[in-house]
Order: C-alpha cells, then structure tokens, then sequence
C-alpha cells in the first residue's frame, strides 16, 4: 500500500483544540492525544536541527579514517533502522516503531523520555500499590536550594547532589530515615525569572503509618541547610505568598503522597502543550511571560525562535549540564523490589531500546523511512499505522 508522507506539521493543523479547563479566567487547551503522540515527534526532530551545529569530525584513533560524530547522542535518535526495514508494532493502546536506533536520554529526548518514564512510572507505580497492600504509607519530600538567575544549572545540579549525599550521612537524617522501608528519587528541572530551578522529589515509603508531614518538614530542614552550606549552598524554611499571604515551604516541603499518581506527576513533562496551540492560532511573535518552563516548553520556545535564541542557548546548556545524570534513582528501593521480583538496576539506553512485545501492523522501507526522517514525518506515519490497521482491515501496512 503505498501512501503520501504527511509532515507532522501539517498533520496537528488538522486536530481540533477543545477546552480542557475553565478556571481563573483561563482556557487551557485540550489537545487531541494524536497532537500529544506527534508533538513529541516534532519536539525530536526541532532538538536534532538545534544540534545539527555540534556534529564534529573525528579521526578514528585506529583505522585513520574520518567520521562525524555528535556531542549529543538524541542528534541520532529515531532515524534509522537497525535492519533494513522499520517495524511499527501494536502493544494495546500504545503503537511505535521498533528497531530504531534509539538515544536513551530521558532529559532531552522526547521519544526516549516518554518509552523510559513509561517503564518508570509502572515500577513507581507497583512499589506504591505493594506499600498499600501491606498497610503501608508514603510521603514525598521535596528539597530546593537558593539560586540566582547567573547560576549555570551543572552548578546547580553538581551542588544538589553533593549537598544531598550530606544529608544522608547526618546523624538527624538518618535518625528520620531509620523507620522507612525504602525511598525513591528523582530530578526536576524547570527555568523562570529566577533562572534554573531543580528540585529532588524524594518518595519515602513506611510499613505502617507515615509521620506527620509538617513535623518531618521541620526536623529536615536544619539538616538540609547544613548540607546544603557544605557546598556554598542556601535554603529558605518559607515563602510568604503574596497573592494569599500564607507561608509556604520552600526549602524541605513534605506531603502525604497515597498514590503514585501525585509522584508521578512531577515526571509528566507533557501537560502543558503550547505548541499545538501556537501551531493552530499562529505563532506568536511576542515574547511570552511565564514564570516557570518545564524543559519540553523550552525546547518548544527554542524551536519556534531558531538556534540563535536565547532559550536555544538555554537547551544547549541544559543538554550539557544533564548529560550521563541519571532523572530517577530506584536505588534506595532496592529491598522493597527485591521482595517484588522487580529489577534493581535500571538502564535508560537499554530501556529505551529494549523491543516491546506487541503485533507488528506494519513495515517501513528503509528508503521510505529516510524520506519520512527528512521531511519530518515520523509521527503521522504512525497516526496513519494506528488508524488504518484496525484489526478488522486486517493485513498489514506497508510503507515502501
Ligand atoms: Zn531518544
């Protein structure tokens, strides 16, 4: 069957854009999940154009010859097959191309991000139904540091870490910690006015009852400011809200976490879509004023501005200062996967590369592929997989 390439552009013109959500004063747009899958699809192929300029020769150290390489390993993500044929595959509601040489970076590979966090999420998610299930409970404690908008973010994040592994060796840390069953953690990053922002989301998981959040926020602060002064670092305890005028917690913020949805939420990057947005009303040539960008909005401002911006700047920087840092730790859980039977050691390249089983509904030429690369269209490709092989056309689509 042969079929016209759709670039992934043109494909999200024609989804509709509801209304998701009506509240102070605001229209959220609700994006079609079609424009959600391709969106990702069109995140990839604008990050590999915004490091096209980093591509460099290398002489091969043993055989002399000359070969180009990327300082960025997502420059080759998804665009060629492994063999000479493509396969989309079917797996329930989920459809994807299997043998592509994939990227594995969770941090600025939308495709590889959403495969890894996937797996993530349901490892998350089962080590929170087992807590239940015994009579357990969790929290999640989020910890912050000072910054200042002149902060490079690898500063930043080298310094949480280390102020991090401070805390663990305190006396009063460990004190605090001696009752949990096991924790997980993981990195958020967002940009504001203020510059970089990353913050360390901590689940704390219990056999029986959690303590009380607001005491436990109290008792780890002082080790946490402690740490944290260890590198030259700083907290504050509180932040008076001005719209409200209450005092949040800003340094060590804890919360009673019953499921692993609320967790889970700081990983989905997804649900703030404005490119679609700015795709179906016109681009917007204005500046746009919002405190905080998750690194997908970013990324989306850097596309739509070119590579001379300064979000495009940011990206870079962003992509340098993430590079070998691993998004999740499961570490600390490691007694508590053991009991069920899930792995201890987590590899995002080899999850991200890892064949799903599912049917195969289609096959892509490696000549057709190439085209489809080019011309950016990977992501209708496969909106075109989903819709037209439902089982009761039956056979097989094929992309030659
Ligand atoms: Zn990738």
């Amino acid at each position: 069957m042969k079929r016209g390439l759709v670039r992934d552009a043109d494909f999200v013109r024609t989804l509709p854009v509801g209304v998701r959500h009506l509240g102070d004063n605001r229209a959220v747009p609700s994006l079609d999940p079609a424009a959600l899958r391709v969106r990702r699809y069109l995140l990839l192929s604008g990050c590999q154009s915004l490091v096209y300029p980093f591509w460099r020769e290398r002489v091969d150290r043993e055989t002399g010859e000359v070969k180009l390489r990327s300082e960025f390993r997502v420059s080759i993500c998804c665009r060629e097959p492994v063999e000479d044929v493509a396969r989309i595959y079917r797996n329930g509601p989920t459809v994807g191309f299997s043998g592509l040489m994939r990227c594995g970076n969770v941090w600025g590979c939308p495709i590889c991000c959403a495969k890894v966090m996937r797996r993530r999420a349901e490892q998350i998610g089962a080590i929170f139904t087992a807590v239940h299930e015994r009579g357990g409970s969790a929290v999640m404690v989020t910890y912050t540091a000072a910054h200042t908008i002149s902060d490079p973010l690898e500063k930043l994040l080298v310094g949480l870490k280390a102020a991090k592994r401070n805390l663990t060796q305190s006396r009063t840390y460990r004190h605090l910690a001696a009752s949990r069953t096991g924790s997980v953690s993981a990195t958020e990053i967002t940009y504001g006015s203020k510059g970089w922002h990353a913050h360390q989301h901590d689940a704390w998981f219990f056999d029986l009852a959690a303590p009380d959040p607001n005491k436990l926020a109290d008792e780890l602060f002082d080790p946490w400011l402690n740490a944290l002064t260890k590198e030259g670092m700083s907290a504050v305890q509180f932040y008076r809200d001005k719209r409200t005028g209450e005092n949040r917690r800003i340094g060590v913020d804890v919360r009673a976490a019953w499921d692993a949805s609320e967790y889970l939420t700081k990983f989905d990057r997804e649900r703030n879509w404005s490119l679609a947005k700015e795709m179906t009303e016109g681009r917007s040539k204005q500046g746009r004023v919002q405190d905080s960008l998750t690194p997908w909005e970013l990324l989306e401002d850097a596309i739509i501005r070119g590579k001379d911006s300064p979000t495009a700047k940011l990206w870079i920087e962003y992509l340098r200062a993430t590079k070998g840092k691993s998004a999740i730790s499961l570490m600390p859980a490691a007694k508590l996967l053991k009991e069920l039977g899930m792995p201890t050691r987590l590899d995002d390249f080899i999850d991200a590369n890892s064949v799903g089983v599912g049917e195969v509904i289609g096959k892509v030429s490696d000549h057709y592929f190439d085209r489809a690369v080019r011309e950016c269209g990977l992501g209708s490709l496969l909106e075109a997989a989903r819709n037209s092989a439902l089982p009761e056309l039956g056979g097989m689509l094929n992309f030659v």
